[in-house]
């Protein structure tokens, strides 16, 4: 399957399956598959155990903005999907649990937070050929990639497929919790200052609360036939 070289936003509300749709996205078109959030969240999980954010959400500008320099957060391909790395530490399991999940929209509206994390996602995107999940990509870190999608579903089957997707993994998974936290993630996502989470004019909504995995490959690759003359070969 050919596909021209083009970079492939894909935004939208916590737990609405981007992730998962952007993988399928990378494997069948064999595009780098890059998730923003595990940024953000590799920053938060720095912030927490270094003290840089209390229990109660109160953050140390100063030292988290000293701190980002030298933070070195990247990917590894295990062969089984990409692991996220802060240094020579896999940080992929600690960076999911609640916790982080807790405290990750307050680090990612710090604006110096976001300039750092911006400037390597636009370095991965240099070449192209990237499929790219998270808030903003569409509007802010990418605003003239060719294909924009915005991903939205019904809250409550989020917070059951993110529920069920930490049990999967072995985590604890309260499902009132779990919404709750979802809840305020959008709030705090689409009320900030800099970046809200809001749908670029030009994406094109998709909103999969009755859809498999399957239908939504079948939606974008009528998508991408129809912009892009996608070729079978
Ligand atoms: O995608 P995921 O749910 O892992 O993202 C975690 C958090 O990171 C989001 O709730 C949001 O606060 C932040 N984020 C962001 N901009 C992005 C990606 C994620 O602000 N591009």
């Amino acid at each position: 399957m050919q596909i021209p070289d083009i970079i492939i936003a894909v935004d939208g509300y916590s737990s609405t399956g981007k992730s998962t749709f952007a993988k399928r996205i990378a494997s069948e078109f064999s595009f780098l598959y890059l998730d923003s959030g595990a940024m953000y969240r590799a920053v938060t999980l720095y912030a927490i155990e270094h003290g840089i954010i209390s229990p109660s959400g109160e953050i140390d500008r100063q030292a988290l903005c000293r701190a980002l320099p030298a933070l070195d957060i990247h990917f590894e391909d295990t062969g089984n999907g990409s692991r996220t790395y802060i240094g020579d530490k896999c940080v992929e399991k600690d960076i999911r649990t609640l916790a982080v999940s807790d405290k990750v929209s307050l680090i990612a509206a710090v604006p110096e937070v976001r300039n750092f994390i911006d400037d390597r996602l636009r370095e991965f995107g240099r070449k192209k050929r990237v499929v790219m999940d998270g808030r903003d990509i569409g509007t802010t870190v990418f605003p003239d990639a060719e294909l924009k999608i915005f991903m939205t579903a019904d809250p409550v089957v989020r917070a059951r497929r993110r529920a069920d997707e930490m049990k999967r993994k072995g985590e604890k998974a309260d499902i009132q919790e779990v919404a709750k936290n979802l809840r305020e993630r959008d709030f705090i996502d689409s009320h900030r200052e800099v970046s809200p989470l809001t749908k670029a004019d030009d994406a094109i909504v998709l909103d999969n609360s009755d859809m498999t995995i399957e239908d939504q490959m079948k939606w974008i690759r009528q998508i991408i036939s129809d912009r892009f003359s996608y070729v079978r070969v």
